[in-house]
């Protein structure tokens, strides 16, 4: 390791490598709850450093795990393997914008809330918007196809790439798309790099699509004095002719953590679930829009509308759903977040399995998320100083996935599988399925040096969060 720690300085700028253990320890987590100490940590500031770095970590057989903000609530930088943490966080600020194509290029480290921030000084609106956006990188969002509230209306990262740049395992350096909208020359290389969670190739430049920005929006909040009622209303919703830019979700412990310590104008702590719905366009189509939906929503039985009279209610009203995250962990130390999809319809029939498997295991379970996509966070709260808690939350994440799979649903709608939904990937996928990914695999990194020990599982791998001694 120390010959080629030398050889990484020769090639980085001075400052940009280190294997202090103060260092190693804070690349050793992300947002998830795994912890592995890394060997190395580089920090390139562009292609031909990266080049550099894959070419050495070939020359002495060390792993490379890529990462950004390590936000990723899947384990997915974890150096599990040791070896390289690849940092691209200080590469943040290389951002080309082509106004007149609606389109930007950044490099990899650039912030998320940064790419917003500059379409919209010039009227223009990326739309991807992961909770995260504030500190996570376009990186991470490209190799987790990051989705975020507004996806609903607008789809996910994935739909608004159009070019990558890509460093490949063996250190060559490919360019896939380009800067047009439409490009059907060759395989679709960008598509199958988003969303690999850094295991094929190391994005280093992503060229992004721009979309004008609505003039307007307009929010209510729905409060149900039932969890499933409030599952069914997203489908009357999608179904009124209205298309919402987000529709949100949060049961009533996520309500009650957030009021606890929050207090909201007009929010109650006495609905059983609580819907967000945003809609976005011209002010006089959003009048109209809204009185849809209100008629729509007063239909359901005990549902409440409050429809935010200005800017600033609004804004009120989606504190309370920004605020669940941070809120919840007053329910204890160890927060385990999963992010399964499931078909809208099936949203109600995955609300009563919620409800069942809560009660069985007798957890801190919860739920906020995505309800107008079907990607939903049940989220086990518990305190992983305590086996037994953590053995009824190893069931009880197994029961989730299967109550989803059982809907027609997935493990994961944005977070990606990482190293801790891989044990249930034999759940989703059959063996060919699973040999079609894993023959890719080998075939664009065929010594395992991208991000090993993430998405396939060991054979015969099974989740465990607590290690019987
Ligand atoms: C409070 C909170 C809210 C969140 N909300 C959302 C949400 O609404 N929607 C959503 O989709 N996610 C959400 N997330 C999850 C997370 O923020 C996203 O997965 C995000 O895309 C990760 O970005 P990052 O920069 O932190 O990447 P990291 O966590 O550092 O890395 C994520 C993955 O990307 C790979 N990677 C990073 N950079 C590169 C690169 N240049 N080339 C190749 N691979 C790379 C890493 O190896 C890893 O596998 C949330 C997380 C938190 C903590």
């Amino acid at each position: 390791m120390e010959e080629l720690f030398v050889a990484l300085q020769d090639a980085l700028k001075k400052g940009h490598v280190s294997k202090e253990v103060a260092d190693l320890s804070s690349y050793s987590y992300d947002a998830s709850f795994g912890e592995y100490m890394p060997d190395i940590i580089c920090q390139p500031m562009s292609t031909d450093e990266v080049v550099k770095i894959v070419k050495l970590s070939n020359q002495f057989d060390v792993p490379i795990y890529p990462r950004g903000s390590g936000t990723s609530l899947s384990g997915g930088p974890l150096p599990v393997n040791g070896g390289i943490v690849l940092d691209f966080s200080r590469w943040d600020n290389d951002i080309t914008v082509y106004e007149d194509d609606l389109m930007m290029d950044v490099s990899p480290g650039v912030i998320t809330a940064k790419i917003h921030e500059i379409a919209e000084s010039y009227g223009l609106m990326y739309p991807p918007d992961p909770s995260s956006s504030s500190i996570s990188t376009i990186g991470g969002n490209l190799a987790e196809n990051a989705g975020g509230p507004r996806c609903l209306k607008y789809g996910v990262t994935k739909d608004y790439v159009v070019g990558l740049e890509i460093v490949t395992a063996n250190g060559d350096v490919i360019r896939s798309g380009g800067r047009t909208v439409k490009n059907v020359t060759g395989y679709d290389m960008t598509k199958l790099m988003i969303g690999s969670e850094g295991t094929l190739g190391i994005i280093t430049k992503a060229t992004l699509q721009l979309i004008p920005k609505p003039i307007d929006t307009k929010t209510a909040m729905l409060q149900f004095d039932d969890f499933v009622t409030s599952g069914r209303a997203v489908s009357k919703i999608l179904r009124s002719g209205i298309l919402p830019s987000k529709i949100e979700i949060m049961d009533k412990y996520c309500v009650d953590a957030v009021l606890s310590t929050h207090p909201i104008e007009h929010v109650t702590n006495d609905a059983e679930s609580v819907l967000l719905v945003e809609l976005d366009g011209h002010p006089l189509a959003l009048e109209a829009e809204m009185k849809v939906i209100e008629e729509t929503c007063q239909a359901l039985p005990g549902c409440k509308v409050i429809v935010a009279r200005d800017k600033h209610q609004a804004s009120e009203l989606w504190e309370v759903r920004k605020l669940v995250s941070p809120a919840i962990v007053k329910f204890g130390p160890t927060k385990i977040s999963e992010d399964t999809s499931v078909p809208v319809s099936q949203i109600p029939e995955f609300f009563k399995s919620i409800e069942r498997i809560r009660q069985e295991f007798d957890l801190n379970l919860v739920v906020f998320g995505h309800a107008g996509d079907g990607n939903l966070h049940p989220n086990i709260i518990t305190d992983k100083r305590k086996p037994e808690e953590l053995k009824k939350a190893e069931q009880a994440v197994a029961e989730i996935f299967k109550a989803s799979l059982k809907l027609g649903g997935t493990l994961s709608g944005e977070h990606g599988i990482g190293l801790f939904k891989k044990p249930f990937m034999y759940n989703e996928f059959d063996e060919a399925g699973m040999a079609f990914m894993k023959g890719v695999k080998k075939a664009l990194d065929p010594n395992n040096r991208l991000n090993p020990g993430k998405i396939f599982p060991d054979e015969n791998e099974r989740f465990v969060l607590v290690h019987d001694e």
